[in-house]
């Protein structure tokens, strides 16, 4: 089986590890954001009920002021100071709830408002009467109307914990708990409502209003009941357990069983001693402690969900910065280990290649920093250097050889094809029918050497054999045959006008003079020419050869500086061309 290849390999890798990296670091992303999200909105919901809280609370808070106002003696009381100053915080928290949350919140604003103005209204009407003026059922009244306006917000209120709860479960028992001991105040606010305009007025308390009393009194005990319970189950807080304490000790043992003892002395007789201040001086500071672990348990809620939201906000932060370090690291690791290891490796290949085929001149190094690559790069270099210099050697070694095959084939003395040579030239020549083999022959040279010297002959050698090469020109072979007898291989056309052209060139060795150091005239030549033509592509060369021989000899023969030719017909039949078989051509030429 087939390899995969490693580079593909290693892109398909780098792509899977930064896709899983993208996803792993998206997924850890989503969740960190999601968490800072649910704790962003678990705060703002719990902000907003805090606000609405505030407001209701406000609007209860409302009552005990009024009940003072109309207990008072009428504008002037600082008890009324006391109202108006109740309703203006009222108002603004109305107000700020409405700011915070009155696009999102289905409530009547307007309704509350209206209802609030027409029960103030109602209560400085009794405010300005005469004290013994007011009537008590109006007043018992307009008080209850009063308490039912806070009481209107009581689902607001619900929803809004649902809201809470919803963005945050954990929360639940918390805002339950909040909830409880608001509704535990408003019922110990509310106790004496029931009791304290008829002990203004010193009269007996109405039996409803008893029943109405006692109602309040056990909601109290049961509210009491359930939210002490779970409080001191959930909580091991020192100042939660003080405020717990103070409930127990302050309200429930001193306003709330005070209150009790007034309500059934009351409903016996008329109390003609105290007034309803007095009863609100002793146990209005009572509810305090409720009041205080409520605003207690709130404040903490939302400060443990400002501290949870920017834990949850640092934790993004931290995990965005770990996710772009993680990602960022890896595409510089990718990148690397692409740029600084595999390229130069595919560059190092590209250059082994190159140097196979011989097609690169220079290596290029590696610049990079991985020390093994750069030993691979100068291990590479190393390769390359020998690689040009066995190069250049081989190239010195053809040349040589090719020098060497040159001397061989070539004549030291005249330049032209030695008879090697000559014949391995003819050879490589088409054995067409149009050939003419000549042999040229000296005549009587011995006597140039016997007269003038070795030299002067050698000198005679070179004479001829630059005229013989430029008759022979790049198209035909022109050789030296041995020592004072050259050869000449015409083919084509100058083998057919092969007689006129040998003639022409006797006459032009006739006609040849040497000079000679040593000699005073110029020496003179002639040569003898033996001319074979081929009669067909079937005449080897030997045939040829034998048949210019001939030729030649018939040529010294019949007196020498002239030109004979035989052909194969002549040699064949062994006849000597001194016998011509075609005599008109012969005489012609002679
Ligand atoms: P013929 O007309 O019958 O050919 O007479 P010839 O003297 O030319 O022929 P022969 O064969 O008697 O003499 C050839 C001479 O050529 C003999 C030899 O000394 C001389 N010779 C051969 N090679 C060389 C050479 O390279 N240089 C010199 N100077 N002479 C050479
Ligand atoms: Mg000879
Ligand atoms: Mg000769």
């Amino acid at each position: 089986m087939r390899r995969p290849n490693a580079l593909l390999l290693f892109r398909m890798g780098a792509a899977l590890l930064v896709v899983a990296t993208l996803l792993l670091t998206g997924t850890t992303l989503l969740t960190a954001w999601r968490q800072s999200t649910v704790a962003n909105e678990s705060l703002g919901r719990l902000r907003d009920f805090a606000v609405a809280f505030d407001a209701f609370t406000a609007l209860a808070a409302e009552r005990a002021p009024s009940e003072a106002a109309l207990a008072g003696s009428g504008p002037s009381d600082p008890a009324h100071q006391r109202m108006l100053l109740a309703r203006g915080k009222s108002d603004w928290t109305v107000e700020r709830l409405q700011k915070a949350v009155g696009e999102t919140f289905s409530f009547n604003f307007d309704f509350l408002r209206a209802k609030l103005a027409g029960d103030r209204a109602r209560i400085d009407l009794l405010v300005n009467e005469p004290p013994d003026k007011r009537v008590l059922g109006e007043q018992l009244s307009v008080i209850r109307e009063l308490i039912a306006v806070g009481e209107t917000a009581e689902p607001a209120v619900a929803r809004l914990a649902r809201q809470v709860v919803r963005a945050d479960p954990q929360i639940a028992g918390d805002v339950n708990l909040v909830r409880l001991l608001a509704a535990l105040e408003q019922a110990a606010q509310r106790l004496p409502s029931e009791v304290l305009p008829t002990l203004a007025k010193r009269e007996v308390l109405r039996p409803d209003l008893q029943a109405a009393a006692q109602r309040t009194q056990q909601r109290i005990l049961a509210l009491w009941e359930l939210g002490s319970t779970q409080l001191v189950l959930d909580r091991g807080e020192d100042v939660m357990n003080r405020q717990l304490e103070l409930i127990r000790g302050e309200y429930f043992g001193r306003g709330f069983p005070y209150l009790t003892r007034l309500i059934e002395r009351q409903a016996l007789r008329p109390n003609a001693t105290l007034s309803p201040g007095d009863v609100r001086a002793v146990y209005e500071p009572t509810i305090a402690p409720i009041t205080t672990l409520r605003d207690l348990f709130l404040r903490k809620m939302i400060e443990s969900a400002t501290e949870h939201q920017s834990r949850a906000d640092r934790a993004m932060a931290t995990t965005l910065a770990l996710c772009a370090v993680v990602v960022a690291t890896l595409l510089w690791l990718t990148v690397f280990t692409y740029r600084e290891v595999f390229r130069p490796l595919l560059t190092f290949q590209a250059q082994i290649l190159a140097m196979c085929e011989r097609a690169q001149k220079r290596f290029e190094p590696y610049r990079g920093d991985v020390p093994q690559l750069a030993a691979l790069s100068r291990a590479l270099a190393t390769l390359h250097r020998r690689d040009s210099e066995r190069e250049l050697l081989e190239r010195e070694r053809m040349a040589l050889s090719e020098r060497l095959a040159c001397l061989a084939s070539t004549d030291e003395l005249t330049g032209l094809l030695n008879r090697r040579g000559f014949y391995e030239a003819i050879s490589a020549r088409p054995a067409t029918q149009d050939r003419a083999f000549v042999l040229i022959d000296i005549d009587h040279f011995k006597l140039v050497n016997d007269r003038h010297g070795h030299q002067a002959g050698d000198h005679v050698l070179r004479s001829v054999g630059a005229v013989l090469g430029a008759a022979a020109g790049t198209d035909q072979v022109a050789a030296r045959y041995g020592g004072e007898e050259f050869a000449l291989v015409l083919s084509g056309e100058a083998a057919r006008e092969v007689l006129a052209r040998m003639e022409t060139l006797r006459a032009a060795l006739e006609a040849l003079s040497v000079a000679v150091a040593g000699c005073e005239a110029p020496l003179r030549l002639t040569a003898s020419f033996g001319v074979a033509l081929a009669l067909g592509p079937e005449d080897s060369w030997d045939e040829l050869a034998r048949g210019a021989d001939l030729a030649l000899y018939e040529a010294k023969r019949s007196g020498r500086n002239r030109v004979r030719a035989t052909n194969r017909i002549l040699a064949k039949a062994g006849r000597s061309a001194a016998e011509p078989a075609q005599p008109q051509a012969l005489e012609r030429l002679a």
